[in-house]
């Protein structure tokens, strides 16, 4: 049986009155499971403005009582994450494990953000002046909004709708249209731990939705994750419309593996890395590069039987490594290129596009795992996010030319180098221009006190997603210069004074 979705609206669920939907797939059966409703511009524009009438009241609340409902949202989590990891899978596909991790990354930043009234302090200087104080505050913006991808329909929500909200700003939230499930049952945690109705309200829709958020006066930030020519059409319309924007994009991940590597470590470093969530993920290592031909052939041993065996299956097969991609669609689109890849001249070690479906789950969107060898820096399957399992070997003949290929590339997400020296790594460190670097750790996704954000055309604008960053992006500076002379009566100074 379909499910009609709602919005989430004041606290409480309402139906969609745009009379457009979406389908939305069990990517493991084929089945369409529900519908969600796509909000038209006068929707959203309702939200925003029901939005703006509760935000005063919440700034007002002192941030000690806004951090206890993020310390109650978090005993929600955990209470609730079986059923939020289920409903997470059935959606998106991904293994019930890695649906909890998905869950847990969000929660980690809950945390983060308990502690609100201390990153929220501000900055005082007494006695800047003789009688002068100059002191500085953090105050919310108003009403925010965050775009949010369908890979981890879970954890980006919270990355955006925690910091926003601990810093007493209204939240609308327009999740992927792909998994709305778990971000409307987020909203109503968030209820139930104690948030005011109007603060976080959870708009489904597409780019008529986008385009409204866009577009609304009352909107001071947005904050977007998902594909790069969406990232940079987000942040090119919202930057001409006077809001502050940060947008993350697209990643093809690079993993250099240097000759005196343990090989055995890398090759399950990039099998986790590379197909793990189906390779649904911004953090995944689509490409390795393996130092040396000595090197490459002593990955590709390695790797040919490791990825041979990966087993793919639906949320509930605990044996599964990877579930099913998000929809037929985006299977094809990875079939497409790694016929590409193929017609190019790659070397196509395993062959994962005879794969049988699972047992029962024939119609579901699965793609079995493909490893490339002798892939070139000129093939699509190079150059372009395939998001799929994917992963290419491009074989360098230097650690210099292993760097500039991963320098090169348009995407600056995320790499890794695996090596047993601690020269190379750090060099590597140093002069890479990509955000977040891994040392012998093929995922390097920063924990929740520290700021998560990709280069180049990984990340449009400024600041990064949670941490300290985050509680930037979601508040403005105001700086207070005081005077309280003993005696008025000296007279007004019309000169500009330096301080003495
Ligand atoms: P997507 O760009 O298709 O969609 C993201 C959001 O944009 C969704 O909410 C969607 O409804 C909306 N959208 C889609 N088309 C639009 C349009 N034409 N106009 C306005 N809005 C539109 O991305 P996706 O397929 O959901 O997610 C996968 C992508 O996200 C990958 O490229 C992945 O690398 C990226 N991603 C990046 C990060 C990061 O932090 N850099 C994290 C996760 C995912």
């Amino acid at each position: 049986m379909t499910t009609e979705l709602s919005h989430w609206i004041n606290g409480q669920h309402v139906k969609g009155g745009s009379g457009r939907f979406a389908d939305v797939f069990n990517p493991a059966t084929g089945e369409v499971q529900a519908k969600v409703p796509l909000a038209s511009k006068d929707e959203l524009d309702a939200a925003v403005a029901k939005a703006a009438e509760a935000q005063p009241a919440w700034a007002a609340t002192n941030p000690q009582r806004r951090a206890r409902v993020m310390m109650e949202f978090v005993r929600l989590l955990n209470r609730d994450m079986d059923k939020l990891a289920e409903a997470l899978s059935k959606e998106h596909g991904k293994t019930f494990v890695d649906a909890k991790g998905d869950v847990q990354r969000g929660l980690e930043v809950v945390e983060f953000c308990i502690g609100a009234p201390h990153l929220l302090k501000g900055e005082y200087t007494d006695g800047a002046g003789p009688g002068i104080d100059m002191y500085s505050m953090r105050q919310a913006l108003g009403v925010v909004a965050g775009i949010t991808p369908f890979n981890f329909p879970a954890m980006i929500p919270m990355w955006k709708f925690a910091p926003a909200i601990s810093c007493g700003n209204a939240f609308i939230l327009k999740p992927s249209e792909r998994d709305p499930s778990v971000p409307l049952m987020l909203a109503e945690l968030m209820q139930e731990a104690g948030l005011p109705d109007g603060i976080l309200q959870v708009v489904n829709g597409d780019k008529e939705s986008v385009d409204a958020i866009l577009d609304n006066e009352t909107i001071q930030a947005v904050g977007f994750v998902g594909s790069t020519p969406i990232a940079a059409y987000i942040y090119e319309r919202g930057c001409a419309n006077g809001k502050r924007v940060q947008c993350f994009g697209g990643a093809k991940n690079h993993m250099i593996v240097m000759p005196d590597a343990d090989m055995d470590q890398a090759a399950d470093a990039l099998v986790g890395a590379g197909y793990g969530a189906a390779g649904e993920r911004c953090m995944a290592i689509s490409v390795a590069v393996p130092v040396g031909d000595e090197t490459a052939d002593r990955l590709i041993e390695k790797l040919v039987p490791r990825v041979e065996k990966l087993k793919v299956g639906p949320w509930s097969d605990e044996a599964a490594d990877y579930g099913p991609v998000v929809t037929a669609a985006a299977r094809e689109n990875i079939t497409r290129l790694v016929q590409t890849g193929i017609d190019a001249g790659a070397e196509l070690v395993v062959d994962g596009r005879g794969m049988a479906a699972p047992q029962g789950y024939e119609d579901g969107f699965w793609v079995g795992p493909h490893l490339f060898d002798r892939v070139t820096p000129d093939m699509d399957i190079y150059r372009k996010e395939i998001f799929g399992p994917v992963l290419s070997t491009v074989r360098a003949a230097s650690y210099e030319e292993a760097l500039g290929l991963a320098m090169d590339h348009e995407y600056g997400n995320g790499t890794a180098i695996f090596t047993r020296d601690g020269d190379a790594a750090r060099d590597f460190a140093s002069r890479i221009n990509i955000g977040m670097v891994g040392i012998n750790v093929p995922i390097p996704v920063p924990l929740a006190y520290h700021t998560f954000g990709g280069w180049k055309k990984s990340g449009f604008g400024d600041l990064n997603q949670h941490g300290p960053d985050s509680f930037r992006f979601y508040t403005r500076t105001k700086t207070v210069t005081a005077r309280w002379p003993s005696g008025i009566k000296e007279g007004a100074a019309f000169n500009f004074k330096a301080m003495d």
